[in-house]
């Protein structure tokens, strides 16, 4: 199988938002829509996908928080070929063996 060549935006900080999946705090994101954008990323309505459990969740309001999506929005981003792919870096990530060692 050929292997896909993913490119990942820039790091942003964002206000720290607890995962509504395993509870960790997140204050930070990568996407793979940010460099091509001139506005701030992520923004309102984005998607993001919890770095540690893969939980996806969307960005809400003027300050940046991070909310469960509803029944339609988590349709929606199940079939989202990008949020597929996240998700399978994300469990791949635990595999690595660097990230074990800490
Ligand atoms: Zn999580």
């Amino acid at each position: 199988m050929k292997k896909r060549e993913v490119h990942f935006g820039r790091n942003v900080h964002t206000l720290e938002s607890a995962c509504v999946g395993c509870g960790k705090i997140l204050d930070g994101a990568f996407g793979f829509d940010f460099e091509r954008r001139k506005g701030p990323a992520p923004k309102p309505g984005d998607v993001s996908l919890c770095f540690y459990c893969g939980t996806p969740m969307v960005w809400e309001g003027d300050d940046m928080r991070l909310r469960a999506p509803t029944a339609e929005e988590a349709a929606t981003i199940a079939g989202d070929e990008r949020v597929q792919l996240a998700r399978q870096l994300i469990k791949e990530k635990d595999r690595t063996p660097e990230s074990a060692a800490s």
